[in-house]
């Protein structure tokens, strides 16, 4: 039940993956005077970083290595909070833990993501991050989001792994803030098994995540600097079948958009007519949502259950590892460090969720209280289908 650039696996792929797999260098390094060595990796950076318009893209093996590389790189320190909304991935919460950071929630407003309102409330003198999430495709409200953080000198990186294309006000997702993590995992826009990609416009905080992803070198290990070493690396990797694989989903990724908007207008249009409908606030203007779902919320929770239920689905607030609530393991580990929280710790954000119901236009993941809808090559016909049963389930 994956992503849409899943769907769209196709033969521009499985040549890529031929030319490495021919070339004989699945190692992102190789050697440079051989022509069998393809640079799919730094290719795949030069890329993403043209494509979002940023200056610097790194690309890692997965979006929760993406996170941890840039909090690791943005010169916070053990104890330092990050202010993370309560309707999220779980890796948002685990990236900042194992970064020696406490996450700090805030709830969310009717975008299902961050509620600007809720930031400067939960700031505390060791708060130095915001990690506003790009829920569900749909761009923050990043101008507020960056008024607070300049107001108090707070970084920003934003977790966009289910936003790859996405724009907010002309500029894309992940570019406006310090840093910007992608995930390519099966579930998100454009899929190459596992990967992830860190973007920055900053040099120094790509030259640090690009060590610290890196056994601590230099980009693309140009210059070794030995003796002199600052950082302090992991392996962080992409390999270059992934690498491969990533520039092909790429290309087809404004392709994926246009069609994904295209269908959920097709969908949202049939049951607007049918009138009553309520869907959440879409915070870019211009329309920078990538329309990997349509988010239907209802005016109560017995509604919300009722239709979801009926069509084999379930509501928000039962998604699994998308909601605090549900994550015993991070809410055991936030009591450790002070921060105690329950069910029920973030009203607003519990009863939005309760009350929502995410219909599948390119996402399909149960995971994400997906599981329903229609996918990304669903025709005319399967889309009014699926439009006239969500409206005699709804009645
Ligand atoms: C998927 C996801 C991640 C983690 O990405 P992986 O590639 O699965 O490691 C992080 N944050 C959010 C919001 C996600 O949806």
């Amino acid at each position: 039940m994956p992503g849409p650039g899943a769907y769209w696996f196709g033969k521009e792929e499985m040549e890529q993956v031929m030319e490495v797999m021919q070339g004989g260098y699945l190692f992102r390094y190789g050697s440079e005077n051989d022509p069998k060595f393809l640079h799919k990796v730094s290719t795949l950076e030069k890329e993403f970083a043209q494509y979002c318009g940023a200056n610097y893209a790194l690309a890692t093996s997965s979006g929760t290595s993406a996170l941890l590389v840039s909090l690791l790189a943005m010169d916070l320190h053990p104890g330092d909070e990050v202010i993370v909304p309560a309707y999220t991935f779980v890796a948002s919460y685990s990236a900042c833990i194992f970064a020696g950071l406490v996450p700090v929630l805030t709830e969310i407003d009717e975008s299902l993501s961050m509620d600007p309102d809720d930031i400067e409330k939960r700031i505390t003198p060791r708060t130095k991050a915001i990690m506003p999430v790009h829920m569900l495709g749909n761009p923050c409200n990043m101008d507020r989001i960056m008024e607070i953080a300049q107001k108090y000198n707070l970084k920003v990186l934003e977790d966009s792994c289910q936003a790859a294309g996405a724009t907010y006000k002309g500029k894309k997702t992940g570019t406006i803030g310090d840093m910007g993590a992608f995930s390519l995992n099966i579930f998100k826009t454009i899929n190459s098994g596992d990967g992830g990609v860190v973007v920055t416009n900053n040099q120094k905080l790509y030259e640090t995540a690009f060590g610290v992803h890196d056994q601590g070198h230099k980009p693309n290990r140009f210059g070794v600097e030995v003796g002199a070493r600052s950082v302090l690396g992991l392996n962080f990797r992409m390999n270059e079948i992934t690498g491969a694989v990533s520039i092909a989903q790429l290309k087809k990724l404004d392709h994926i958009i246009e069609t994904l908007r295209e269908k959920r207008a097709k969908f949202k249009h049939l049951i607007a007519e049918a009138g009553g409908f309520k869907f959440r606030v879409l915070n870019d203007p211009d329309g920078g949502d990538i329309a990997t779902l349509c988010t239907v919320i209802f005016d109560t929770r017995e509604k919300a259950q009722k239709v979801s239920k009926a069509l084999g689905s379930k509501t928000v607030d039962q998604s699994g590892w998308h909601v605090y609530g549900n994550m015993e393991h991070i809410l055991r580990h936030l009591k450790e460090v002070g921060q105690p929280h329950t069910k029920g710790s973030y009203p607003k954000t519990d009863e939005l969720l309760s009350r929502a119901m995410n219909i599948s236009i390119g996402v399909v993941d149960g995971g994400l209280g997906a599981g329903w809808g229609i996918n990304i090559n669903s025709s005319d016909t399967e889309i009014e289908k699926a439009a006239r049963q969500f409206i005699s389930v709804s009645k």
